[in-house]
């Protein structure tokens, strides 16, 4: 026990320390925030801004959180962080968050049926609701606004033209808001992935889902104990899809993130900077050993690495070489 309280302590010192790796490539890291009480453990952490903020949260109460509760909360957390930005998720109900919230609702295939954006595309007052007090806190700091599950280039197109509409509200009611803001999508379905150049054109930033593009490519429910075994991030055509949106992020010129438990799992740290990854987001859990992994390793190194996982085609084989890996350049992070 000991041992580990004096680990963390080595660790907790890395903070003050700059987020670059060996041959000073900048490694930006963010918080994935879930509830406003972690806030300041996120800022102890070092993170520069959140880069999720899951707002579901507000939506667990029996009823809907009205604007003006909406509002309370955002602004909070904005001006926490301010100047730091603030990327807040606009609803992801249904799958595995928030099933009793409209409780008599039922789908077979709850994952493909009508959640996140689908949802608030279907209802648009509440949409519209969470949109104007996303965009009232916009006038207290630096926020982004993020589109969950994006799968097709209508619904992105859709969903701005909502918040464009709220926008035109706001004007009319003399309400400030911060007219620049960003608007970015979730990349968490295949079909997301495959038409990347065409949603960037519409999208001021990606940031990418793991847990559930894992999910959707591989067809394995992320919460279905019995396929457990067969949800591996380390799938070869999970990092053929990594290397693909890194490609089209840097041809389009479009900032690119991910949000997923993997970036913030020190056994993918190597892989994401060699893929081209720089920003990452993540819960506190594992930020210090991250950040380790970063001041000690050089990008290049991290190329050649994941490059020869890419050459690989059998995930045990992927797997075994990861784990080998952090066993003999980090042997005391336990995996
Ligand atoms: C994800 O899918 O990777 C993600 C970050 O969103 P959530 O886990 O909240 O679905
Ligand atoms: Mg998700």
């Amino acid at each position: 026990k000991n041992d580990i309280i004096e680990i963390e302590h080595e660790l907790a010192k890395i903070t003050s320390l700059p987020s670059q790796t060996l041959d000073n490539i900048e490694i930006f890291l963010y918080g994935n925030l879930e509830m406003p009480v972690e806030m300041d453990i996120i800022k102890t952490h070092g993170a520069q801004g959140i880069g999720l903020f899951r707002s579901e949260f507000l939506f667990l109460e029996k009823g809907l959180p009205d604007e003006a509760v909406q509002y309370m909360q955002y602004k909070k957390v904005v001006e926490y962080f301010s100047p730091h930005p603030v990327t807040i998720r606009t609803l992801d109900y249904g799958g595995d968050k928030l099933s009793y919230f409209m409780k008599n609702y039922r789908e077979l295939n709850p994952f493909l049926g009508c959640r996140s954006i689908r949802f608030s595309l279907k209802h648009t007052d509440i949409f519209r609701t969470q949109l104007r007090a996303i965009l009232r806190s916009s006038a207290h700091g630096k926020v982004k606004i993020m589109y969950p599950m994006i799968s097709t280039l209508d619904e992105l197109l859709t969903a701005k033209e909502i918040t464009y509409d709220v926008m035109h509200e706001l004007d009319s009611q003399g309400i400030k808001y911060d007219k620049n803001v960003e608007m970015g999508i979730m990349i968490e379905v295949p079909s997301a992935v495959i038409t990347a150049d065409i949603l960037a054109e519409h999208s001021d930033f990606f940031s990418i889902g793991t847990n559930d593009l894992v999910q959707y490519l591989l067809a394995v429910d992320r919460v279905n104990e019995n396929v457990a075994d067969l949800y591996n991030p380390l799938n070869i055509a999970v990092l053929r899809y990594l290397k693909t949106i890194a490609s089209v992020s840097t041809a389009t010129g479009t900032p690119v993130s991910i949000c997923g438990e993997i970036a913030g799992d020190p056994k993918y740290t190597m892989l994401l900077l060699g893929l081209g990854y720089r920003e990452l987001s993540m819960s506190t859990k594992n930020m210090y050993q991250v950040k380790r992994i970063i001041r000690s390793v050089t990008v290049e190194e991290c190329e050649d690495f994941s490059r020869s996982l890419l050459s690989m085609k059998k995930t045990d084989e992927i797997e075994q070489t990861v784990d080998a890996m952090m066993k003999q350049k980090f042997p005391d992070i336990i995996i």
